[in-house]
């Protein structure tokens, strides 16, 4: 069979899933396969293919058929202007998340050194990709989880920032070093029963300890704003990933650890996603 037609064969499995980004996942999955890039694909689709890379793709296809995400299959995921190794211990970086980076580019334009605390920090998505843009801070990563830190170090290192990122394993409550400039966080605030309810790429295969709040998914926001509260320092700036629902309630959560608060942004769908704040 030539690359073209296992391709057709492909869209057509993963549009019985009603799966709507079918060509461009089958294209991005035979890329994989045969260990080239999609330029390659599009140029040569009339070449056969061998048996053994025929399976490997068929298998590609059948999971991305039971909805596992592109990016644990590909194992990377743009972000900001950096590519992320990602696999099934993290949470998948959402372009949404991007605005937390550019609003901490944005207020740190004149800066020269800055300490900087990532709670939360998964991939590292966030704060390696400031680490990368800010050559002279020096950043601080927590996370419960081992394995979501192993990548983060991964990334540190293809990003060329290890030397100025210290990750720690610790539950956020346990956790009482430094004095930082500058807070961020995107951390679990979906609902817990509302998690069933999320798209199958997300519920089957991201790790729930990166998305569940509790009842009222907001009892993570709640332990980063206190925690934030007592590593920052005055004038410290946080900014902080919400929920589209949780703006008010954030807001006075904050305002009641002493934060005030500058501005709240939209995401790209238009819904309440980051709230930028200073300790005073
Ligand atoms: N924005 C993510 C989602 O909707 C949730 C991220 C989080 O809980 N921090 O899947």
């Amino acid at each position: 069979m030539n690359i073209k037609l296992a391709i057709e064969d492909g869209i057509n499995i993963l549009k019985d899933k009603k799966i709507n980004t079918a060509k461009l996942d089958a294209e991005i999955l035979m890329a994989k396969a045969l260990k080239k890039d999609r330029k390659y694909i599009i140029l040569n689709d009339n070449n056969d293919l061998n048996g053994k890379i025929l399976n490997y793709f068929y298998k590609l296809i059948n999971e991305r058929a039971s909805y596992k995400p592109i990016a644990y299959l590909i194992n990377k995921k743009f972000f900001w202007k950096n590519e992320f190794f990602v696999n099934k211990h993290t949470l998948i970086p959402r372009p949404d998340t991007e605005i937390l980076v550019e609003q901490v580019l944005k207020l740190t334009k004149q800066k020269n050194k800055m300490n900087i605390l990532d709670i939360g920090v998964g991939s590292g998505c966030i704060i390696l990709s400031v680490l990368k843009e800010r050559k002279n801070f020096l950043g601080t990563g927590i996370d419960i989880s081992k394995n979501a830190l192993e990548i983060c170090k991964i990334n540190a290192k293809r990003l060329k920032v290890d030397q100025r990122i210290k990750l720690y394993k610790t539950n956020i409550d346990k956790f009482e070093e430094g004095n930082y400039d500058l807070i961020i966080s995107n951390p679990p605030y979906i609902k817990k029963f509302v998690l069933k309810y999320l798209e199958s790429d997300v519920i089957k295969f991201e790790p729930k300890l990166a998305l569940d709040g509790g009842i009222d998914g907001l009892s993570e926001i709640r332990k980063v704003i206190i925690k934030s509260s007592e590593l920052i320092k005055k004038n410290g700036k946080f900014v902080l990933e919400i929920g589209f629902n949780q703006k008010n309630k954030v807001v006075k959560l904050l305002k009641e650890k002493g934060f005030y608060i500058n501005c709240t942004l939209k995401d790209l769908a238009l819904n309440d996603r980051c709230i930028v704040s200073t300790k005073i």
